[in-house]
């Protein structure tokens, strides 16, 4: 692996935090309660700010605020194409500032900067224009029903949407939430992860010079179990959209069903398989596995957790997948050249920890890693463990760290059975030069998204989100725009048809 060096004194990010309050209707307020909370670097453990603590009086505040912009306000009542221009302009402010929320971001989270900085962020503007893009392109349709009647549909707002994101990719997931949600003319009510709070503060403070109507967006920093229990049970939030953890996802489903009906949308876990045919191009494969497996430091809903290869390549794979892991640079994420930060903090170090004490008490061989990098923050070896067998608990649950599993199959109906047997169904990645076998293997793998000789493609046009326990729904692309709209059937006979 890289040096330590820079491990010994971090690098001082270049940016101060400015905003740490709750953002309602328009105004950065504290919290009813007084209460603050303090977010860490992962890189240290050490506090970066302490932030206004939300919780359901504020998650109140927030809602009727949101409202108010909804029932009163200009928001679902501006033409389309002034909403489309806002959500243009609050882009344009995100790229002129794109370096200085990367660095919050990096800060935050422990991820690369060069990673924030010229992926997500850019992601995150490209993203915005291409939901302003929609704006003015939602329309009903007319209907030739049976008999003298002219039908046609309208496609509504639903109202207040409430949001509730992670803190794997903070401004990336909010930029999922709120690009179709406003597009479509609804008002948000968002809470933040607790861990990742300062990049989405950071925007809120461009949404008037975007010109944003007040109460349209509102940002609660907070707890899940308080602020975000609070949303999901509120009666006066039309509709729920959550990306997190299957378990919590379950909760959500839950309090929506206990309070009012409102309709969710769940972006959840997974355990995707990555399955390596014998006549796959054996370089791309094992770097684009790496990539799928390690990027953002295993925290990732779709990783490519189970590398499923072919027993013919077997031992080529995994000699080169276990070079490459040697040579992944981790170290500082605000040095540049660094491929892997810490992992966000203590609760997630200790899990994937013992989730490799797991991996080799089962019988699997631990290649590489197994353990912290330097002394100091939340830093793992990239780890890679071989003769993994599917009853193994790395090869079941989601362990949402830089672990690489890698089992061995023998033909195609045994690997997409394999591949088909998880709880989980959210992506798969498929590499073999044969159109055939790749053909086969998309129809047969019951998963979201299915990447061929390639993974982790986030285009904002194309959908994404999850077969069985990793969600239902679609974020992006068309299909985006689905969670946000009600469809109102209006009838009227015709006098002279
Ligand atoms: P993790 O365990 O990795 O933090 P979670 O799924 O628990 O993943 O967290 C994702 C988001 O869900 C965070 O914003 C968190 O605060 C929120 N959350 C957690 N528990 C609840 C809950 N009971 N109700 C609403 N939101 C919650």
């Amino acid at each position: 692996y890289s040096t330590a060096a820079a491990l010994e004194e971090p690098i001082k990010p270049t940016v101060n935090v400015d905003h740490t309050k709750l953002f309602i209707n328009g105004q950065f307020v504290d919290s009813a309660s007084g209460k603050t909370f303090p977010t860490l670097d992962p890189r240290t453990g050490e506090v970066i700010a302490h932030i206004a603590e939300g919780d359901a009086e504020d998650i109140n505040r927030a809602v009727a605020a949101a409202r108010k912009a909804f029932d009163e306000g200009p928001w679902p009542r501006m033409t389309a194409y002034e909403r489309s221009k806002i959500l243009l302009r609050l882009a344009d402010l995100i790229e002129k500032h794109n370096d200085q929320i990367a660095t919050l971001e990096t800060w935050d989270t422990g991820k690369p900067y060069a990673q924030a900085a010229k992926i997500e962020v850019p992601m995150v503007v490209r993203l915005l224009r291409y939901y302003a893009g929609w704006a003015d392109k939602i329309h009903g349709m007319t209907i030739p029903a049976d008999g003298p009647y002219h039908v046609q549909t309208l496609h509504e707002p639903i109202g207040v949407a409430g949001q509730i994101i992670p803190w794997n990719f903070p401004l990336l997931m909010f930029s999922w939430k709120i690009g179709p949600a406003l597009a479509c003319g609804n008002t948000i009510v968002l809470k933040t992860a607790e861990q990742t709070p300062l990049s989405a503060l950071y925007v809120a403070n461009l949404l008037q010079e975007a010109g944003l109507p007040e109460g349209v967006l509102n940002i609660i920093s907070g707890f899940g179990a308080t602020a975000g229990a609070s949303l999901c049970s509120h009666m006066d939030v039309d509709k729920l959209a959550f990306t997190g953890s299957t378990e919590t996802g379950k909760t959500i489903l839950e309090l929506a069903a206990k309070s009012n009906l409102k309709p969710v949308t769940l972006e959840l876990g997974g355990k995707s398989p990555f399955i390596v045919y014998e006549d796959a191009d054996i370089d791309t494969a094992v770097e684009q596995a790496h990539f799928a497996l390690f990027f953002n430091q295993g925290q990732c809903c779709c990783a490519g957790s189970r590398t499923y290869v072919h027993e013919k390549v077997y031992d080529e794979f995994l000699e080169k997948a276990k070079a490459r892991a040697l040579k992944r640079v981790v170290g500082d994420p605000f040095k540049s050249g660094t491929e892997q930060g810490p992992q966000i903090d203590s609760k997630q170090f200790d899990k994937i920890m013992k989730y490799i004490r797991s991996g080799v008490d089962s019988g699997a061989t631990l290649e590489t890693g197994g353990e912290q990098f330097g002394k100091k923050g939340y830093y793992i070896k990239p780890t890679v463990f071989s003769n993994v067998k599917d009853d193994m608990l790395i090869a079941q649950d989601e362990i949402f760290g830089p672990v690489q599993s890698i089992l061995k199959f023998k033909d195609l109906d045994e690997v997409v059975r394999r591949a088909n047997s998880s709880r989980y169904g959210l992506a798969a990645g498929v590499f073999s030069q044969n159109i055939d076998t790749a053909n086969t293997l998309a129809r047969a793998l019951r998963v979201g998204t299915v990447w061929i000789n390639c993974f982790d493609t986030f285009d904002a046009t194309i959908p994404f989100g999850g077969y069985k326990m990793s969600g239902q729904g679609r974020e992006k692309g068309e299909y985006g725009l689905r969670n946000y709209l009600q469809v109102k059937a209006v009838v009227t006979p015709l006098k002279n048809p």
